[in-house]
This record gives C-alpha cells, structure tokens and sequence, in this order.
C-alpha cells in the first residue's frame, strides 16, 4: 500500500472535556482551521434560517461522526503534512464502556477547561480514565474571554486536584473582554489574532512590556521540565547551557509522552482564538501510533503478542463504533494497529468467531465518506454496509488469528465461542465460493475460532 501520509505524521485524537467546558465549539474550530468544514463562514454571511439550520444539522454531524479526519501543516506552514484523525468520545463521562473504547483507539487527548469552572467533576472521571490507559494529554484552558476568566488558578487547580504537573506553553495576553493574544513561551514571541471572527489569522508581535518579567519566570519553569527529557538535555540543562527551542520542544514532547508532564495552552474558541497554536502543539507533542507502547494480541495458541504499528505486520484492527446512517446504513469504524486491509476483503472477527467480507471500505471527512482502496497501521477507517461486527470486535487477517486484549468488563465479548465442527469446515458454507484474497493477495478460506481466547494472563 502506498501511504499518502507517513504513520509519524498521524495524529490519533480525541477532545475530552466536562460538558459545557466547550468541546464541541473547539472540534468545531477544528475543522474550520484544517478546511474541513467551510461553512461556519457562510452562517456568518446572512444565510437564510432555513440554511443556517441545515448547516448547523451537517455540521452537527461532522462532528458527531465517529472519526473526521483533517490534515494540518501548522499556523505558518512549518511542518510537513499530517494527518490528525479526531476521534469523537462519548458525552457521558462515566465508567461506561463507551468511554473506555474511545480511550483505547485514541493515542492522544486533548483536555478542554473552561477558564471560569477549572476543574469540574467530569475533568477529573476523564483524568482518571486517561490515566489508566496512559493516554498522552494536552490541556486546553478555553474561554479565557469570559468574566471571571482565570489561567493561573485553572493551572494551579490541574496540579491540585488532578495531581498533573502541567508546564503552560502559553500565558494569555489580557483577559476577559481584553483577551487578544497569547505569549509563545517557547518562542518568547506574542501571537495575536488580527480580525474577528472566523477569518482570525495568527501575526506574530512583540510580547507587551508589563508581561516581560512573567514570561520570563514562566519560561525557565518550561526549560525546567524539558531538561528532565533525556540525559543528554539535562547535562546541557545542569552545565549551564542554553537548550535552543528544538530542544525543549523535544523535552517536553518526550516527558508528554511518558505521561510525566501535560502542557497547556490558552484559548477561546467561541472567538477563533488559541486553536490554530493548539494544533500545531498537537503535532509537536501528541504521540504518533509508534510513538506508544504496541497493542497486546493473544494468538490461538494463548502467546501474547505486540501488534506493531508497520503496514507489513498482520492486519489486525478494533471495531470500536457501529453506528446507524439513514443514507449509508451500518457504518462500523475501526481502527487498524497493524497491517493492511484493503476494499473488498474478507476478514477474520476473532470475537465472534466469523468471516466478515469488508465491501465498502471508506474514511470520514466530515460527514462524507471516501472510498478508499486499502487503509494501514495507525488508520481510523469504517466499512459500510451489513455486517455483524459489534463493538469491541477484533478483526484480524483469516491467516493470522488473534485477539486484542479484552477489556477489563465482566462478561467480555469474546466469550462468543462458535466452532466449526471439523477445522475443514468453513464457518459459513458460502465462505467457501468466493475464496476472495486475503489483505496480503493469498486466497484463503476462513480459519477456526482461536481457543481459549477468554483466558488472557490476568495482570
Ligand atoms: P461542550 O459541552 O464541551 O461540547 O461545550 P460546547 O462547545 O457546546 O460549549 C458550551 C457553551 O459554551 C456554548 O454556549 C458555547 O458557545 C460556549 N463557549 C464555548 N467556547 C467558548 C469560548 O471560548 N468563550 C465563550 N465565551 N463561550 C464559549
Ligand atoms: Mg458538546
């Protein structure tokens, strides 16, 4: 398969917040940011209600979607192309499945804060959450231009009550009605906003006088945690040295990474305000799929192994959303750990312990579908049309049987056990007829259900 994007340039996330934090605004910026969606200017534009309730209806659903995928290359061009894929979590944040689903098909979170509320009950369900899948997170402290609107206290509040270590990449300039830029801590440079609106372009300017001898402070506390990246910046760190901005950049990305450290910056996005720095800090600092630990499979045999992020690995890939679409019917959003998988396969669900044949195989932008050919390790993609895939399905190539770690519920899917009666026996008869190529172009039939799949080592 021919890769458009390279797997270090994706981007596998999800914006968590308390409800009202504004999760749904920022996704919202999101897409208008990357050119996904350009219809927010047209609203603005004196649109008939009518229209405008249509759009608001599509937009609604771009961001509903299970997945939307967007490309960004920073707010000045800087980085090469990546893919950020925006995976949707559920509203309730609860102990629920769902949540935990969304967490594990996710390699990075981005926390939105309201710089009024701080810390709300739902921020702390979803802190826990992230933590015990050891989710990479930036955090976000939006609606800094509301009354009452207080960035130092939400920071202090993230050490406090989410026992974070959060490291601001951003002090915001102004507050309330007078919000209208963020110091670059890292650059030591003040971005500004020039216009209103969603026509809001970033310029860069000088940061103002009375906000020199903060920055400062705040700035030798973000070389601090980036010196404790690796030895190497340490050493420089403790000699006296300077670390040049690629430096810290790379400190502070490798300490997110372990999870030791959660950078923050400043916005509001009702106002366009903070979400194009906030992608760029998603690519400089939020894990590509090989940037984490590799996915735990268990083969029909009972050995555990990794999947691992390469496209020449077997496919090998969780169904973590079925939803209904009153055009496209069953849209089953999967993410691929390992391997190829491309339209018109047939793969093995190993939960159920069935063929499934993948016909229509497509990638979200917004609310349309795209076909593609073949999709590949670190892809968020979905299959349309009936199929009996449910969520928390593993798929995986017929040849290569194995089932992804279960999750810590009680009564785990892949207790479904259908076996064939002799290990000949396809498990559907007209499995046998098409005999279509496996994603690796061998023809195969279907292989038997693994055994004792339910018995992983407990941990
Ligand atoms: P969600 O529940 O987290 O998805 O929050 P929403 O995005 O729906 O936002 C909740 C409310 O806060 C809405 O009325 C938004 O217009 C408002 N809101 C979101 N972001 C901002 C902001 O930056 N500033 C202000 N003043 N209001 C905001
Ligand atoms: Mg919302």
């Amino acid at each position: 398969m021919a890769r458009v994007t390279p797997i270090q340039h994706y981007r596998n996330i999800g914006i968590v917040a308390h409800i009202d934090a504004g999760k749904t605004t920022t996704a919202e910026r999101v897409l208008f940011f990357s050119g996904v969606s350009r219809r927010i200017g047209e609203v603005h534009n004196g649109a008939a209600t009518m229209d405008w309730m249509q759009q608001e209806q599509e937009r609604g659903i771009s961001i509903t979607a299970a997945a939307t995928t967007c490309f960004w290359k920073g707010m000045f061009g800087q980085f090469p192309e990546h893919r950020i894929n925006l995976i949707d979590t559920p509203g309730h944040v609860d102990f629920t499945i769902e949540v935990e689903r969304s967490l594990r098909v996710l390699d990075g979170a981005v926390v939105v804060l309201c710089a009024v509320a701080g810390v709300q009950p739902q921020t702390e369900t979803v802190w826990r959450q992230a933590n015990k899948f050891s989710v990479p997170r930036l955090a976000f402290v939006n609606k800094l231009d509301r009354v009452g609107a207080n960035f130092s206290a939400v920071v202090a509040q993230m050490r406090e009550r989410l026992g974070a270590i959060p490291v601001p990449l951003q002090l915001p300039i102004g507050v309330e009605d007078e919000f209208r830029g963020v110091v670059d801590l890292l650059a030591m440079r003040a971005l500004y906003w020039a216009g209103e609106g969603q026509g809001a372009v970033v310029v860069q300017g000088d940061i103002p006088a009375e906000l020199l001898v903060e920055s400062r402070l705040w700035r030798e506390q973000l070389v601090e945690a980036a010196a404790e990246g690796d030895d190497t910046l340490t050493e420089t760190y403790l000699q006296g040295g300077a670390l040049a901005p690629d430096d810290i950049k790379r400190g502070i990305r490798a300490r997110t990474l372990r999870g030791e450290i959660v950078p923050v910056l400043a916005g509001a996005a009702l106002r366009n305000r903070g979400v194009q720095a906030l992608l760029d800090a998603v690519i400089d600092y939020l894990p590509a799929p090989g940037d984490r630990a590799p996915v735990q499979a268990m083969q029909a045999n009972g050995v555990v192994t990794s999947c691992l992020s390469r496209d020449d690995a077997p496919f090998t890939a969780l169904a973590f959303k079925v939803t209904n679409d009153p055009t496209l019917g069953a849209i089953t959003f999967f993410r691929v750990y390992s391997g190829v998988l491309v339209a018109g396969a047939r793969v093995y669900n190993a939960s159920q312990g069935r063929c499934e044949d993948i016909g229509r195989l497509v990638q979200m932008h917004a609310n349309e579908p795209t076909d593609v050919g073949a999709v590949g390790a670190g892809d968020i993609a979905a299959a349309i049309g009936p199929t009996a895939i449910t969520t928390g399905d593993t798929l995986c190539a017929p040849d290569h049987v194995v089932v992804l770690q279960a999750m810590q519920f009680p009564g785990p899917v892949i207790s479904v056990a259908v076996e064939p009666k002799t290990t000949n026996e396809p498990s559907s008869s007209s499995a046998m007829s098409s005999a279509p190529l496996s994603p690796r172009g061998v023809a195969y039939n279907c292989p038997p259900m693994p055994k004792e799949v339910s018995s992983w080592p407990s941990k």
